[in-house]
């Protein structure tokens, strides 16, 4: 098995036991390939295995990827910091949008939808570690923000998203997860059903945490050194 096929397996089993673990419904959370940067072959590969759901975070590195992967019903997710000048073409391209962090984003997102496609999925992006990133709406705004894109016709909120910083230690992983995952619950809205939490060095604690979608790309892609 080469060692493409041998990380998806490994990655979805380690997605299986982490539901198994924290007692979360099986195939409860999604897994998300995080393809920046790799070339599209790889893509092509993980979708022969099956997987339909790929990340990326650069609009021009998508946008050529996706014209050359036209016969693949691939679910491209926007992932990275955007810019308004951005919006129109993640509008025409992508089926979710995870980064969102501001109304004015939203608002453009959804007027630059097309009426052909079905509303874009978007999550709000929360920064729950204020010191490392400057992306990211703070947890106070996030109830107001909640409320405001209500009115826009053209997108579909389904939740949140999160990078906390780097945590080794597994309690200081969950934390931040936790904190964001019962603020939204507190809303009591039904609609918000996806929790993008999680990535390699944080799969098991953001399962843990009500993770619904993990973003996955070193685990996947890069070749590790094994024992
Ligand atoms: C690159 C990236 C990932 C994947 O991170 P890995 O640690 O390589 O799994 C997930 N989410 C976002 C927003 C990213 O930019």
């Amino acid at each position: 098995m080469n060692t493409l096929k041998q990380n998806f397996y490994a990655v979805q089993s380690q997605i299986h036991q982490a539901e198994i673990a924290c007692e979360r419904n099986k195939n409860s959370v999604k897994l998300l390939a995080v393809s920046k940067t790799k070339p599209v072959k790889m893509i092509a590969e993980l979708y022969e295995l099956g997987q339909r759901d790929f990340g990326e975070n650069y609009l021009q590195e998508t946008l050529a990827k996706q014209q050359q992967l036209t016969d693949l019903k691939i679910n491209w997710h926007f992932i990275g910091p955007i810019q308004s000048n951005k919006t129109k073409a993640i509008a025409n391209h992508f089926s979710w949008v995870h980064s969102v962090d501001r109304f004015k984003i939203a608002k453009r997102l959804s007027e630059q939808r097309p009426c052909h496609l079905p509303p874009l999925n978007i999550c709000l992006q929360v920064n729950i570690s204020h010191e490392i990133s400057k992306s990211g709406l703070s947890l106070t705004e996030l109830p107001e923000l909640i409320e405001k894109i209500k009115g826009l016709d053209n997108i579909c909120l389904r939740g949140v998203m999160a990078i906390p910083a780097p945590e080794t230690i597994y309690e200081l992983q969950c934390a931040p997860y936790r904190k964001l995952h019962q603020a939204v619950i507190a809303l009591k809205n039904s609609e918000l059903d996806t929790f993008s939490f999680g990535m390699t060095g944080d799969l098991k604690a953001a399962i843990a945490e009500g993770s619904t979608l993990v973003r996955i790309g070193t685990a996947l892609f890069e070749k590790r050194i094994r024992n």
